[in-house]
């Protein structure tokens, strides 16, 4: 199958850097596939899992946010977190959804609903991508 460039960078790290055949994101409008030779774009990311294939394999990996473009010489996503499962500390996501669903339930004044409802996003998101393994 066709393949074409792709590149993840993070603020800590070029997370992944390699040619594939496909990557999946969740964009703000919804899934978004990429193959080779797709119509140029660039769009605002979710808290999503980033599918990527090559050599007919699937790779997960858990995004937090960021932006992916698709143009002519290969596709880049910046996001401001990524993890492959193995490298996600399970016991961490946990820990982050328990509270971030202490405060969701508790709703102590001051909270910032929507902080809390992100960070367990990424919590749950973390969890599902460490079950991938
Ligand atoms: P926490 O409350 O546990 O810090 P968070 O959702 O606020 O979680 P982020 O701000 O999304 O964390 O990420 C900060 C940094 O920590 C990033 O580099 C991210 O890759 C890493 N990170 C966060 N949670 C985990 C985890 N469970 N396992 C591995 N790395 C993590």
């Amino acid at each position: 199958m066709a393949t074409f460039p792709l590149e993840i960078v993070t603020p800590d790290r070029k997370f992944f850097s390699g040619e594939v055949e496909s990557v999946i994101v969740r964009g703000i409008d919804g899934d978004l596939a990429v193959l080779k030779d797709r119509a140029p774009l660039v769009t605002p990311l979710k808290i999503c899992k980033v599918r990527i294939m090559i050599d007919g394999k699937e790779r997960v990996a858990a995004l937090c946010n960021g932006y992916i473009k698709v143009s002519k010489e290969g596709t880049t996503i910046i996001s401001d977190a990524a993890e492959w499962p193995d490298e996600i500390d399970v016991k961490r996501a946990k820990e982050a959804k328990e509270r971030a669903e202490k405060r969701l339930n508790e709703r102590p004044s001051g909270i910032d609903t929507k902080r809390a409802e992100l960070a367990l996003r990424r919590a749950l998101n973390r969890l599902d991508v460490a079950e991938m393994k």
